[in-house]
Formats: structure tokens, sequence, C-alpha cells
């Protein structure tokens, strides 16, 4: 097979892109953003997607699963429930498996018909016939080593071939790839694949993936498609990341802390 063609969005592609509420908009039309993340093991994840959703400038995020309390303490903003995703309400958008464990709401999710971001634990054994024939856009966002489960092969096979293996796992799934590393890929069946111009190696550290999942969510609650939300995500992420640790080590929680003045420097330059 050929290697993908390559295109990389620029700061004027993205300021175009970013979702800005009109004088008539109201919380719903901003973007519903529904999050199943986080478990009793890794109950942070919960909190970091949510931050990521908030700054990614969500009408409202609606989080389901068992983490709730910590969710309120640090976002007292954010609509909490600990049942099932299907009473959770209306959502726009759906963000499920970062710190999920072996947590349910993946099949349910898949099943709704609205888009859904698919991450981390949601990613174990995803079977490609519960996403091929949704009927709205599904983005998986792996890194190397949940994309190499996926396809079946060593680690060392997705860094080697990073822009041929985003695009089989888009092709296999009939979805979006956000390819996650070092270089961030967002790749779907055919087109040329997008590169991320932005990041820095600090965001190598936990949590940081899960503020991109959320950021990326509420994009798609507000109407961006998967390849849009998915590379307007990993550009704000990487210059957010950028932004926080200037040089020195930053944190996920600060991560998502520094997207608002960053979504600002990109806008003022659209
Ligand atoms: P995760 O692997 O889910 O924790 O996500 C890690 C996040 O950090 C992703 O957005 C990666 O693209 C980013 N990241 C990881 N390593 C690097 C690196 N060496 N350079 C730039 N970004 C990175
Ligand atoms: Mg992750």
């Amino acid at each position: 097979p050929s290697v993908p063609s390559v295109e990389a969005l620029q700061h004027a592609d993205v300021a175009d892109l970013l979702p800005t509420p009109g004088a008539e908009s109201d919380k719903y039309r901003r973007g519903v953003v529904g999050i199943v993340a986080g478990s009793a093991r890794y109950p942070g994840a919960a909190v970091l997607a949510v931050a990521g959703a908030l700054r990614g400038g969500a009408g409202a995020v609606r989080y389901v699963g068992p983490g709730g309390d910590a969710v309120i303490a640090r976002f007292p903003e954010t609509l909490v429930s600990d049942g099932s995703p299907a009473k959770a309400g209306r959502v726009q958008a759906w963000v499920v498996g970062p710190g999920l464990g072996d947590g349910p709401g993946v099949d349910e999710v898949l099943g709704s018909d609205v888009p859904v971001l698919v991450d981390a634990d949601g990613l174990r054994c995803l079977d490609p016939d519960a996403v091929r024939g949704r009927p709205a856009a599904t983005l998986l966002t792996p890194h190397a080593g949940e994309a190499a489960a996926l396809l079946g092969v060593p680690r060392e096979k997705v860094e080697a071939e990073r822009l041929a293996s985003a695009r089989e796992l888009a092709s296999r799934y009939g979805a979006t790839v956000l390819l996650k590393g070092s270089t961030t890929l967002v790749a779907d069946a055919d087109g040329p694949v997008r590169v991320n111009p932005t990041g820095t190696s600090w965001l190598a550290t936990a949590g940081s993936g899960d503020v991109l999942s959320g950021l990326a969510g509420s994009l798609l609650a507000a109407g961006l498609g998967a390849r849009d939300a998915g590379s307007v995500a990993a550009y704000l992420h990487g210059l957010a990341g950028r932004h926080a640790s200037q040089g020195a080590p930053a944190t996920a929680y600060g991560v998502a802390g520094a997207v608002p003045g960053v979504w600002r420097d990109v806008a003022a330059s659209g």
C-alpha cells in the first residue's frame, strides 16, 4: 500500500474552526458533552476528562460514572449521575473510556445516534462491528500501545509505521483515528492524514490524554466533524502543553487550565 499524503492545520485554519457562541446561542446549542470515565482505581481520569471538556467550550458537561463526588469537588458546574448513559439526559457527543477500567458504558454509548469518542480503556477489545455501522461519527484516540493492541501487532510496528497504522485502524473500524504520540496524526480511511504541528514532550505525563479526550468531545458536541474535532483538539492541546510547561514539568490539570489562553491567542490570530 502507498504511503498516505499528509496535511497540517495552520493557526488560521484552527481559528476558523473554533466554535464561538452566537448572540442567540444557549448551552444546548453550544453542545452538551457526556463523559463516561473514571473508576475506583482511576478516579482522577474523570476529573481530567471533565476539565478538558469544560475548557473546550461545552455548554454543559454530563458526567456518568462512580467519580461524581471528585468531579463536583473540582467542577461544581458538572451534571453528575451514576446510572446508565441512556438515562443521563440529552447529550450531543459522548466521550467514553478514560480511567474506565472494566466499567460499563462503552456498548451503550456506541449504540447511541450521536458522535462518540472512544479512548483508553474504552478501546480494549473494541469490536469493529459495533463501530462500523454507527449512524454518527466515531473518533478513536489510541496511543501507540492501544493502537497496537487493536491491530494485533507489536507496539514497535505501530511506532515504525505510524501513518499506515492510523490509516489501517481507520479503515478497519470505519472511524476517524487520532493516533497520539510525539507527532499526533488524524486519519480517515481515505484522504490525507492530518499531522499536528504543535506539542511538546512535556505532554508525556499521566492524564494528559484524558484532557485531550474531553477537549475533543466538546468540539464534537459543538458540531465539528470527527476529523476537525480531533485535529483542532490536538492543536490546542499541544499549544496548551507548551504554555503550561514553558520548558519545565507540567501537569495534565495545568494543561487543561492553559486551554482558554491558547484558545484566545488562536482566535485573535484568525
Ligand atoms: P496518553 O498516552 O493517553 O496519556 O496521552 C498522552 C498525550 O501526550 C497525547 O496527547 C500525546 O500526543 C502527548 N504526548 C506523549 N508523548 C509525547 C511526546 N514525546 N511529544 C509530544 N506529545 C506527546
Ligand atoms: Mg491515555
